[in-house]
């Protein structure tokens, strides 16, 4: 059993300092909970406290408390028998004593003390427990299933616990290794930290009080919010988590009821790019009772939320024994769905209480909520009323519900164009007869807006409708008699047109889309957009062939010109020409580029 805990509980030997700590926090609290009701107890020094000395001479490490102690009887139950958890023993008793005010202690499993034998080859115990007529006692052990007791020499009431640190084990005698450390798992424990390293002296004149801890100590998110000042969620930000510049915005939340648990979430305003792939590390840091677990713990967040820097605390955790792995999804998972939720709804107010924030945050992270559009179906609703658009009308971030609220009387549907790039959304020809109507119009212009516009059907009972598929729902009766005359008249040269472009098209139609263009190409309704198609292409994926449809405006003088022109060649000249047209105006090029310039320098001469 023994050799399990040293050889294959822990992934990290360094986790044995955060043990041994974690050991002396619990032994402090314990005083100080007697010492409340027995004064015997109560502590001679000004301050409960650990200390770490090193010895890098000698390997060795000490770890110092000034809390409960151990008499010799507790020591032999404690640390002779493995899993037998003194701490766990004194919280029971006090719940079953229907004590209230018990303090949370971190040890339980009573195993994380042997977790000095991974770096040490032999640990010595020397205690004092408080109290009148108590004998000091010590334990020693090599680790190797036995150990030896005698009657010790400690004369301060507390427990020093000694490594004689494996030789190849040596870092963890030293300063450095220890200072980071500490300030990695057990910055929050709430009593100072203090190092003495031998052979470096104090200075004659360095005051105790003056002595620094290595430990922050107070972990903010257990502090009652209001008293918490901005600097502080901003130097915590900075320092603790490594975020960049001010956060967007600070969420501090103590859940209380049937899930108990505290955090402490920033929304960044920037990410880098390497946030934006799926595949990145990501997800909180976890402390359970102050003790640190884990950072990039993903079970915490669904995946596009993976730009939150932030802590997560709670009691009621489920640890595996090596307190490195969460057991029970079922408590995690209502966390994460509660996080979710907060973070969802935090979003919901800036849009509405600080519109430039919110802004600021579409333009930084925009495409994470579009992802979370396209992932979490759970909150596929509150979403949706995040999701910003760029629009026709003033190039503004929009929303679904602000745009159909502006939406004038008539209008139907909620119009939208894919494209590469703003530009070439706001010049699409597609927008012709949407322009003259006055109808604004949504642009999905970015990779991941590819991928949601397939999901985007309809909004609070309107549908949504793509500028450049099929039918856009805008023509009156006469209008659609037109087109039918259209299709009569036009029929030679939508065949000439349809036999030209043969290979590059599946249907050449007549369209009242355009007011000002002679023609356009659209897509079929089930197609795949053109820059997402690029996309897998580039990503080597095959993908399957589909042609664009090519719509003329039967009322522009040039579809006219080319109805009359009896010379054949010519004819086809005019049709590659306003086939390319076609291309350049959704932004891509035409399909033999030297031949179109060549027909436009032929054109000129003319
Ligand atoms: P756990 O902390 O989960 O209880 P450990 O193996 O870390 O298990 O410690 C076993 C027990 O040894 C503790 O519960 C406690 O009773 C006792 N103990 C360990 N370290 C100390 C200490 N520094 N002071 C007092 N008691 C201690
Ligand atoms: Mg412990």
């Amino acid at each position: 059993m023994l050799d399990l805990v040293i050889h294959s509980l822990y992934s990290k030997k360094e986790i044995f300092l955060r043990e041994l700590i974690s050991n002396g926090s619990d032994a402090i609290d314990r005083a100080k909970y007697l010492a409340l009701t027995d004064k015997s107890i109560a502590p001679e020094a000004p301050e409960w406290q650990l200390t770490l000395r090193a010895d890098a001479t000698a390997r060795t490490l000490t770890i110092e408390d000034n809390g409960l102690g151990m008499s010799a009887e507790e020591m032999e139950e404690a640390l002779g028998t493995i899993a037998k958890s003194g701490s766990k023993a004194f919280a029971e008793a006090l719940r079953e004593g229907k004590e209230t005010n018990i303090p949370e202690l971190i040890g339980k499993f009573g195993v994380g003390f042997y977790a000095a034998f991974m770096v040490a080859d032999s640990v010595t115990v020397e205690s004092l427990r408080r109290g009148e007529g108590q004998k000091p006692a010590r334990w020693m052990s090599a680790g190797d299933g036995a150990y030896t007791m005698d009657e010790g020499t400690r004369t301060a009431p507390g427990t020093a616990i000694t490594l004689h640190l494996r030789e190849d084990q040596a870092q963890f005698a030293e300063e450095w290794t220890l200072r980071d450390l500490v300030r990695r798992y057990s910055d929050f424990i709430a009593y100072p930290i203090y190092l003495e390293v031998e052979g470096k002296e104090r200075k004659a004149d360095e005051k105790p009080e003056e002595r620094k801890p290595l430990n922050t100590m107070v972990a903010l998110w257990k502090r009652p919010k209001g008293e918490v000042k901005a600097e502080e969620y901003e130097a915590f930000y900075r320092q603790t988590l490594r975020g960049l510049g001010e956060p967007l915005k600070v969420l501090h939340i103590a859940a209380e009821g049937t899930l108990e648990y505290r955090a402490l979430l920033f929304i960044p305003k920037t990410v880098g790019m390497e946030m934006l792939m799926p595949g990145n590390k990501h997800g909180l840091s976890l402390y359970v009772r102050n003790v640190f677990i884990g950072d990039e713990i993903e079970e915490l967040t669904p995946s596009w939320l993976r730009f939150l820097k932030g802590v997560v605390d709670s009691s009621d955790l489920p640890l595996n024994v090596s307190r490195e792995m969460l057991q029970d999804d079922a408590v995690i998972r209502k966390i994460r769905a509660d996080l979710t939720n907060r973070v969802l709804k935090a979003l919901a107010e800036m849009a509405k209480e600080k519109p430039e924030d919110f802004e600021a945050f579409t333009a930084a992270l925009g495409d994470f909520l579009k992802e979370g559009f396209h992932s979490d179906w759970e909150n596929k609703e509150k979403i949706t009323e995040l999701l910003r658009f760029k629009n026709l009308k003033d190039g503004a971030f929009t929303g679904l519900r602000a745009y159909k609220d502006a939406m004038p009387e008539g209008q139907k549907a909620i119009y939208m164009l894919t494209a590469d790039t703003e530009q070439a959304a706001r010049q699409s020809p597609c927008l012709e007869q949407l322009k003259a109507k006055g109808y604004d119009v949504l642009f999905l212009t970015s990779p991941v807006d590819q991928f949601i516009a397939g999901e985007l059907y309809d909004y609070d009972k309107t549908p949504i409708v793509f500028a450049d598929k099929g039918d856009l729902g805008l023509d009156a009766e006469d209008a659609k008699q037109a087109l039918e005359t259209a299709k009569q008249t036009l029929k030679p040269t939508l065949e000439a047109f349809a036999k030209r472009l043969e290979t590059t098209v599946k249907e050449v139609r007549p369209t009242t889309r355009l007011t000002d263009s002679p023609c356009c190409l659209v897509q079929d309704p089930n197609a795949l957009p053109p820059s997402m198609r690029r996309m897998m292409e580039a990503m080597g994926q095959s993908v399957p062939e589909d042609k664009r449809i090519l719509e003329l405006n039967p009322e522009h003088p040039l579809i006219k010109a080319v109805a009359a022109e009896a010379d054949e060649t010519r004819r086809d000249e005019a049709i590659d020409l306003l086939y390319g047209q076609a291309c350049l105006a959704e932004g891509t090029l035409p399909p033999d580029p030297a031949r179109f310039n060549a027909l436009v320098a032929q054109l000129m001469s003319r």
